[in-house]
């Protein structure tokens, strides 16, 4: 080689070298964090950052496994588990920055950064889970861990690893192995292009509204959100109705307009089901056969065998059979609400057959006329920012924490709020982060995750636990007010937040809500229960204008109307959980047709006509973006199950604060993770196992043709 080469060579590498000293320095992935608490440096990470991040922290992981593996000495927990729970925790942290950014405040940039590294990060899941000198050290551990001497916490946590690694296929070999991976990796591009499929259907639509006929019956509050959408979204001075739920819900609900409603209704049910590029019924029928192929590959008959195996419920079967306890019931009360919703229409002269786009419409009217209530005397009481008081109220009854916000950390929007969790004794629990509008870059639905999960293996970590909901906001400078069932929603995430935020655990493998996935919504139903006691209510629904609080006649209104409706709900929901399980008992998908299955699985349920799904298949994405909650919808009744009766314990005890019961939830649920066998908890915490009859009468189904013994 000449020495001008030579030299361009040389070149080429100090170029290449202040490349990535240029990466590394600005990277704020590269360095340790100097915000309050460690929170992300939000303002300093730009998009850019995320891909050399990921590289770097996924090498960083495999080096670290290769050492594990690499060792000579015979495993041992510490050599093993130990340094594997110490693993990975730059990807740790990258993955849950990236992920609230592509959740709650995407762009093109991010959106593609996600497809690329979708099928890359099942493959690094795969390096691991399916390295077969790691699973022999594990599998040896396990086979001796009645003579290891292991802690409680420690024999679940061997106990979960091994699980978990035979479930993700560390025991197949040769050609099943590779089979496997790639079917794993090819299942994580399809659930990503999934969800963005969805969340583009969503941002595209927008039903614009002009004249005084199109805003016919929509209140003050309706048309105010609908302003304030409409500016968002370049339309200021109309009004906007979009495809979020607090936006397209109170529409249906108020809308005089049938020919609207039937509109936006429609194209509400039809998102990821247009025939168009962003349709999602190919991607549903590849992914169904994929997990039947996933299952059997496993020595499961079909992928619902496979995900219940490891649940509370533990068969298909058993989560059947509560679904269909609560089914018909729900359908008797649904076909009686049916009839009222004929009658109100009837009586204004609207000789109509009720159709989906009329329920919610006339619902709202037979609610006026039998409980003398109606959304929009009620929702002056629920301003967001009271409703946030109240769920910390509730918190520092039942637990002891606190709250305060913090006004100089960094946040990826300003709409974010961020308050630091301190115990009774004033020392820091957590971060928490709160964000509760509706944006057209943030995917629909509410949720909890997590920024940094509580653990005390590398020292005392405390967790940062972030909540989203999709609030419609309120105009500038008006409150944000919220429907009852908003109210629910904020205290719902709230649950699972409190569920992470009170984690008191030393493996990262069983902090927070890393639970079974049909336990993991009793702490967040749970407390869904408090924002129904007068006791909060008096206290926290006060109007927005007067300050007075909720009066005694509206509140006992409220609370009689718990139970109006339904029908309704249960049947939307529990046809969803259905036709999920239907889905995932199939044993081939090789001619699935999602919208024929779709039809004929509802028909065979006996569905009602004028009530669709709570979440058709094409934008299912609880069971299809992702694995979460697939062949586990199901779930949310599960633990209802579980939330219904443990709330009554309250209730029996005379106190919604009694301080022995919230003792007991404390240290069996809330701060536990999954350090328990979750039945077990729950018994510790209840004193006896779960009935279901709290949640039939909750629900009002008890003597409807229910068939409970
Ligand atoms: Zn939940």
């Amino acid at each position: 080689m000449g020495p001008v080469t030579a030299l361009a060579a040389d070149a080429t590498i100090q170029v290449a070298q202040a490349e990535t000293d240029k990466v590394t320095s600005d990277n704020p992935f590269f360095h340790k964090w100097n915000t309050r608490f460690g929170v992300p440096p939000y303002d300093a990470i730009k998009p850019e950052h995320f891909k050399p991040a990921y590289e770097k922290a996924m090498a960083d992981h495999l080096a670290e496994i290769k050492s594990i593996t690499d060792n000579k000495d015979a495993p041992t927990f510490a050599n093993t588990i130990d340094a594997l729970e110490k693993s990975g925790q730059m990807l740790g942290t990258v993955a849950r920055v990236f992920g609230s950014l592509t959740a709650s405040n995407t762009n093109d940039q991010l959106q593609k950064i996600q497809r690329e590294m979708a099928p890359v990060m099942a493959a690094h899941s795969n390096a691991i889970n399916l390295n077969a000198a790691l699973f022999a050290r594990i599998d040896a551990l396990y086979a001796q861990r009645d003579s290891l001497k292991l802690t409680k916490e420690q024999a679940r946590v061997l106990e979960r690893y091994h699980t978990e690694f035979v479930r993700a296929g560390a025991k197949l070999e040769g050609k099943d192995r590779e089979r496997m991976a790639t079917v794993l990796q090819r299942l994580a591009v399809l659930s990503t292009q999934f969800s963005q499929n969805v969340l583009a259907d969503e941002k595209e639509y927008k039903l614009v509204l002009t004249s005084e006929s199109d805003l016919a019956g929509l209140p003050e509050f309706v048309r105010a959100a609908a302003a304030q959408a409409a500016k968002e979204r370049g339309e200021d001075g109309k009004y906007v109705i979009t495809l979020s739920r607090s936006s397209i819900e109170p529409f249906l609900t108020f809308s005089a307009n049938r020919a609207l409603r039937e509109q936006a209704w429609k194209a509400w049910v039809a998102r990821g089901d247009n025939g168009d590029a962003q349709d999602n019924n190919a991607i549903i029928k590849e992914i169904v056969q994929l997990r039947i192929e996933r299952a059997n590959l496993l020595g499961y008959k079909t992928f619902a065998d496979y995900k219940l195996a490891d649940t509370m419920a533990k068969t298909p079967q058993a989560a059947t059979d509560l679904l269909l306890q609560v089914w018909e019931p729900a359908k008797v009360r649904a076909a009686e609400e049916k009839d009222d919703l004929a009658k109100m229409a009837a009586s204004e002269g609207q000789n109509i057959e009720i159709a989906p786009w009329d329920w919610y419409y006339y619902a709202e009217k037979v609610r006026k006329a039998k409980y003398d209530l109606n959304e929009e005397e009620i929702k002056p009481y629920f301003q967001l920012d009271k409703m946030m008081e109240a769920v910390f109220f509730t918190a520092n009854q039942l637990f002891g924490v606190t709250f305060h916000e913090l006004k100089d950390v960094p946040r990826y929007h300003p709409d974010v709020k961020v308050y630091e969790v301190k115990d009774k004794s004033g020392q820091h629990v957590a971060v928490f982060y709160s964000d509760n509008f509706a944006r057209p870059s943030k995917r629909s639905g509410a949720w909890m995750s997590s920024l940094r999960e509580q653990e005390k293996l590398s020292g005392k970590v405390t967790p940062i636990i972030m909540n989203n909901n999709n609030f419609a906001k309120g105009a500038e400078g008006q409150p944000t007010l919220l429907s009852f069932d908003d109210a629910n929603t904020l205290f719902h995430e709230f649950g699972h937040g409190l569920h992470g935020m009170l984690s008191n655990v030393t493996y990262p493998q069983l902090s927070g809500t890393s639970v079974l996935r049909d336990f993991v919504e009793f702490p967040a139903q749970l407390l869904e229960h408090w924002v129904e006691q007068p006791e909060i209510l008096q206290r926290f629904a006060v109007h927005y204008k007067t300050g007075e609080p909720i009066p005694k006649a509206l509140l006992d209104k409220i609370l009689a109307a718990q139970t109006f409706n339904q029908g309704f709900a249960t049947v939307s929901f529990t046809s969803s959980a259905l036709v999920d399980m239907a889905y995932h008992s199939l044993t081939d998908a090789k001619d699935l047709d999602p919208d024929t299955f779709e039809r004929k699985e509802l028909a065979k349920l006996g569905m009602p006509k004028e009530i669709v799904m709570r979440h058709r298949s094409p934008h299912f994405s609880h069971i299809f973006s992702g694995d979460g909650y697939s062949a586990g919808y199901y779930s949310y009744m599960w633990a209802e199950v579980l939330d219904a009766d443990g709330f009554d314990a309250f209730t029996e005890a005379g106190n919604i604060f009694d301080p022995k019961l919230a003792k007991k939830l404390y240290e069996e649920i809330y701060s536990a993770g999954g350090s328990k066998d979750p039945m077990e908890a729950y018994i510790a915490f209840r004193g006896r196992a779960p009935k279901v009859e709290a949640l039939l009468r909750n629900r009002g189904l008890l003597g409807t043709g229910s068939r409970v013994n």
